[in-house]
């Protein structure tokens, strides 16, 4: 479904991504683990256009995106939920809802998939004409995932969604990633400094040490590997 290849990107002279290639299929959870500032947002960033490669290519659904713009991207099916969240805090909950969806015409489905994200996350059902700036941290990212589904991408691109909250909401965004693959065959994209969550969720995994992919293998094999479990498992 997603093809990098030969990937490499910059910020003026700043080497962020060297020759990354990478393959994600279609209906999986795919996540790319690393230490802080080794490439990962960017990976993210050069797949929905925001900061796209200087040189490589991209393909997604066989079809090059390396040089289209962010809302085409968004168009063809690929939305990214970014770090931090940047929900809009001035709008309600229903406002930022509806920003997700401002790319389509097809009010049927608009309205189907509100009725999905509200069931997903009740409290945002509760909440819905609260501004989205007096939301908790947790509910905040329940918001940002749930604006990115509002464009119905066939490619969620996740950029860690587990930062600063607590354990409890952390494992509860994380079954609702996996009930979002499994309910619409949705293909996740998942960065994350958690690596043990992650590696548990996914399907495959990547590890990037300085802008390379230094590992790609099943996630199960990556959990047992000894090298993972040193550097980003603790064990
Ligand atoms: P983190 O987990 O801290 O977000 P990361 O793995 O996502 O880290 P990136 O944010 O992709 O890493 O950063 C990769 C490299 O690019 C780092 O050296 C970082 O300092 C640099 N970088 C990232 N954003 C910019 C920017 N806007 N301008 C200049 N350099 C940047």
């Amino acid at each position: 479904m997603l093809k990098l290849d030969h990937v490499q990107t910059f910020y003026g002279n700043i080497h962020a991504l060297r020759e990354v290639s990478m393959d994600i299929s279609e209906g999986e959870i795919v996540t790319l683990i690393g230490a802080n500032g080794a490439g990962k947002t960017t990976t993210l960033m050069s797949i929905s256009g925001i900061v796209p490669p200087r040189s490589g290519e991209i393909y997604f659904m066989d079809q090059p995106i390396h040089d289209m713009r962010p809302d085409k991207i968004v168009s063809l099916g690929i939305s990214q939920v970014p770090e931090g969240r940047h929900i809009f805090p001035y709008l309600t909950v229903m406002e930022n809802l509806d920003m997700g969806a401002f790319l389509r015409k097809d009010k049927a489905g608009i309205k189907e998939d509100m009725a999905y994200v509200l069931e997903l996350f009740p409290i945002l059902a509760e909440r819905r004409n609260q501004s989205g700036g007096t939301l908790s941290g947790g509910e905040q990212q329940m918001l940002a995932i749930s604006r990115a589904l509002m464009a119905r991408p066939r490619l969620l691109l996740l950029d860690e969604p587990s930062l600063g909250l607590a354990p409890i909401i952390v494992r509860r965004i994380f079954e609702i990633i996996r009930k979002i693959n499994t309910d619409h065959n949705t293909t996740i994209f998942l960065v994350e400094q958690n690596a043990n969550l992650a590696l548990k969720v996914a399907h495959k995994g990547y590890v990037m040490e300085n802008g390379r992919i230094t590992l790609a293998d099943s996630a199960k094999n990556l959990l047992s590997n000894e090298e993972v479990k040193t550097a980003y498992l603790g064990l």
